[in-house]
């Protein structure tokens, strides 16, 4: 896959309508600060086109980008972190839950999981709750650089286990400071959009 073009479209916040577009959107949840902006980023080749946080999950938008004219990259706001209040983890949700339910556009949903850790109750909430909507999540394991090559296996195992993964269910790991996989989430994305 070779990304020519990628622009920031749409910004949604709660209130807001969701485009109705009629291209594939790839879309990609994660805990907050588990690197989903640099994922982002370094799949679109761009330094700092999505944010990296600086104060996390401050911003509850989900960001529409156009890559190549031809698809979106949909980034969902990161859940979990500290501080959030009961009021603001309720308009993520919901926030959340229309945008699964109304987009038909959905092709692919990449959930961020941090290789180093055992996924947390609120990673194996998230994974859950895009199987009931009907969609088999694709994990990337982030922050691969992190770890010595002999504790990929097992950290992997974890994260499997985990969610709870099924044995036919993909988990690319990688990293956004090596590029560690970025080619494999590529020609994950090329072959759903060639089928
Ligand atoms: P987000 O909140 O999920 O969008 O996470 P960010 O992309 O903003 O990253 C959170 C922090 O983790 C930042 O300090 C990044 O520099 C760092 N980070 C993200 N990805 C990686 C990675 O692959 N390797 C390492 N070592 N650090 C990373």
């Amino acid at each position: 896959m070779i990304i020519k073009k990628a622009e920031l479209e749409t910004v949604c916040g709660i209130t807001s309508t969701f485009p109705e577009n009629t291209d594939p959107e790839i879309v990609f949840a994660g805990k907050s600060n588990v690197g989903k902006s640099s994922l982002i980023n370094s799949l679109m080749n761009r330094k700092s086109l999505a944010r990296i946080s600086s104060q996390p999950g401050k911003t509850q938008t989900i960001n529409y980008y156009k890559v190549n004219d031809d698809l979106y990259f949909v980034d969902l706001p990161g859940y979990g972190y500290a501080n959030a209040n009961l009021a603001t983890k309720e308009k993520w949700g919901k926030m959340i839950e229309k945008y699964l339910h109304t987009s038909k556009q959905i092709r692919c949903i990449f959930l961020l999981i941090d290789i180093r850790h055992e996924p947390g109750k609120n990673d194996k909430q998230m994974y859950d709750w895009i199987v009931y909507n009907g969609y088999q999540p694709v994990i990337i394991a982030t922050k691969l650089d992190k770890l010595k090559r002999s504790q990929v296996d097992k950290c992997v195992k974890i994260v499997r286990e985990g969610l709870g993964l099924p044995k036919e269910g993909v988990l690319i790991p990688f990293s956004s400071q090596t590029k560690q996989g970025r080619e494999e989430v590529y020609e994950f994305i090329e072959n759903l959009l060639a089928e």
